[in-house]
């Protein structure tokens, strides 16, 4: 997939490649294994994936928080609820004191093995990241299955009486991302019609909506590739250019691990298999974090997607 239009453009802004300016955040993805198998994936999780972090891999991670310079944890998958060391991780990385952050897709909560999550998080005061793709039902059970709209109202109103999406102290954002191939609207107005559409119709609130485009990598790209329309979305995000997206790029400010330890510049490089830079440390046991810190990354022409209209990190 490798071409050079996205660096071109880097090139075009400023003298040498695009590097991180330090390291707020590590990003931990703890396997792909999922309940569902939506159509815009970009890891492609699933029921069948079984790559899934190990204790040790685990540890390591907790290696690196405990050395307290990075303030921010955000833990994702699949499924991560499904990592049989999820909440190990949360309760260590709580301990070593960093902000955790938790990607989820609200069915898992009615999963069989999931009855004690709302327990586990009344506990908490950590930062759920809720995708919900539309407030219609029909049009989130046409990309995420069967029944997910009803399950995921159901876990939010539940995330509510415990204080989530309130002034409380307890966070919950949600994301939309488009159904095709299109770029999603300004994230602005499309927060104030999921805050009426969902508050009158659910009585459901949240603290802010996050509008991401779909990236072309994972399941979307190969729908995009199915239905002939890979080169017009390319197009449509390359024109959608806007350097002013460049400085808040969020692999300027984290470091992507993956299930078995890679370092990659974010979750995305790490589904086309991009690592780190050569020359840098490439496994989480052999973090640096000075040198990860000012790193060279490296980008390919799924950047676009982070960088169209208003940005999509
Ligand atoms: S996909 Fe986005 S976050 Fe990842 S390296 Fe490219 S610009 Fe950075």
């Amino acid at each position: 997939m490798f071409s050079a239009r996205f660096s071109e453009k880097i090139r075009a802004r400023q003298d040498g490649p695009l590097t991180a300016s330090g390291i707020d955040m590590l990003q931990v993805n703890v396997g792909y294994r999922c309940n569902l198998a939506c159509k815009h994936c970009h890891v492609q999780g699933g029921a069948d994936r079984q790559e899934a972090m190990s204790r040790e891999t685990v540890d390591a991670v907790l290696a690196v928080l405990h050395d307290g310079r990075i303030k921010t944890v955000d833990i994702t998958g699949g499924a991560p609820e499904l990592n049989p060391h999820f909440r190990y991780l949360i309760e260590e990385t709580e301990s070593a004191g960093c902000h955790v952050v938790v990607r989820t897709n609200l069915s898992i909560f009615y999963e069989k093995g999931m009855e004690d999550l709302f327990d586990f998080y009344d506990g908490k005061h950590i930062e759920l990241v809720a995708s919900l793709p539309s407030c219609n039902g029909e049009h989130v059970d046409r990309v995420r299955g069967k029944g997910v709209f009803d399950k995921s109202i159901a876990a939010l109103r539940k995330l509510n009486n415990l204080g989530y999406g309130s002034d409380r102290g307890r966070t919950l954002n949600l994301v939309y991302n488009p159904a095709g191939a299109f770029l999603p609207p300004v994230q602005s107005s499309l927060e104030a019609t999921y805050k009426e559409e969902l508050g009158s119709a659910f009585g459901i609130t949240f603290n802010r909506l996050y509008t991401f485009a779909n990236m072309p990598v994972g399941r979307f790209r190969q729908f995009l590739l199915r239905s002939g329309n890979f080169e017009t979305y390319m197009e449509k995000l390359m024109q959608a250019f806007n350097p002013e997206t460049l400085c808040g790029l969020m692999c300027r400010r984290l470091v992507n691990v993956a299930w078995d330890g890679r370092l990659y510049d974010c979750d995305f490089n790490q589904m086309t298999g991009l690592g780190i830079a050569e020359g840098y440390p490439a496994m989480i046991r052999d973090f640096d974090h000075d040198r990860l810190a000012s790193r060279k990354i490296i980008v390919d022409d799924h950047c676009f997607g982070c960088t169209a209209g208003q940005g999509s990190t």
